[in-house]
């Protein structure tokens, strides 16, 4: 198990603090200024799978106009509906099917309401049977949503680490999220929050697929930045 003293947990938390720095956590499309309803984290975790955060939210908007972005009204439509409203966002029968399923879900469970009453480990295997509803998209939901100290390690996290040269031993999400967690033993949902959503502001602006390394807070940590811009001055550790 990863302690305080783990190797990565100093550089977990200095990330956080140059990520602070650099973002606007008000810009992100679920910090609380911005997010309208816990069933939108739902719908928009299910939307954005596969597309942008932009065409996610403009289905989002189609589903809300029609008065369906909740579970009653959404386990009520059929899946061919459903999919017309979605459209924008890419495959829209994938997507009718999953939001249908999920909706239907949580309204077998009670409500949202109901389900979200559920410990955080039944919460998390109920979301997890749900049809279309993986690991990222159930922490995401229990992090953003149902205000559970979850962390989502996705793709963008696991990136960024593996480029700084930190890590878990294991490759496995379960393994990554263990370590992630075990690093910031005092860090509460509101910092896991925040934490996840700088991740995923630098993965787009700076730190992707080809990162721009040159501008980038952490290039004085980043075992891959330096590589990548050798010859070129190291700026002061954040
Ligand atoms: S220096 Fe480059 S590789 Fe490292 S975190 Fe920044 S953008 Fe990513």
């Amino acid at each position: 198990m990863v302690s305080r003293r783990s190797p990565g947990a100093s550089l977990v938390r200095a990330v956080y603090r140059a990520l602070d720095r650099a973002y606007d956590y008000e810009a992100w499309h679920w910090s609380p200024a911005r997010l309208r309803a816990p069933f939108d984290v739902i719908g928009g975790a299910v939307l954005v799978q596969h597309t942008t955060w932009a065409n996610a939210e403009r289905a989002l908007d189609g589903l809300r106009a029609a008065g369906a972005l909740d579970s009653r009204a959404l386990a009520a439509l059929p899946e061919e509906r459903i999919a017309g409203l979605v459209r924008v966002s890419g495959t829209p029968t994938v997507k009718a099917r999953r939001l249908r399923a999920v909706a239907a879900a949580v309204e077998r469970a009670g409500g949202l309401g109901a389900l979200f009453a559920l410990p955080t480990g039944a919460l998390r295997a109920a979301l997890l049977a749900m049809h279309g509803i993986g690991p990222e998209t159930a922490d995401a939901i229990l992090l953003y949503a149902a205000g559970r100290r979850v962390f989502e390690v996705d793709a963008y996290a696991q990136r960024l680490f593996r480029r700084l040269g930190a890590g878990p031993e294991g490759a496995g999400y379960a393994a990554w999220q263990h370590w992630f967690e075990g690093a910031l033993p005092d860090a509460d949902v509101e910092a896991f929050r925040r934490y996840h959503a700088y991740i995923v502001m630098h993965a787009k602006q700076l730190c992707r697929a080809t990162p721009v390394c040159v501008p980038c807070p952490l290039l004085p940590r980043c075992a891959e930045g330096r590589r990548r811009t050798s010859g070129v001055p190291a700026a002061a550790a954040p």
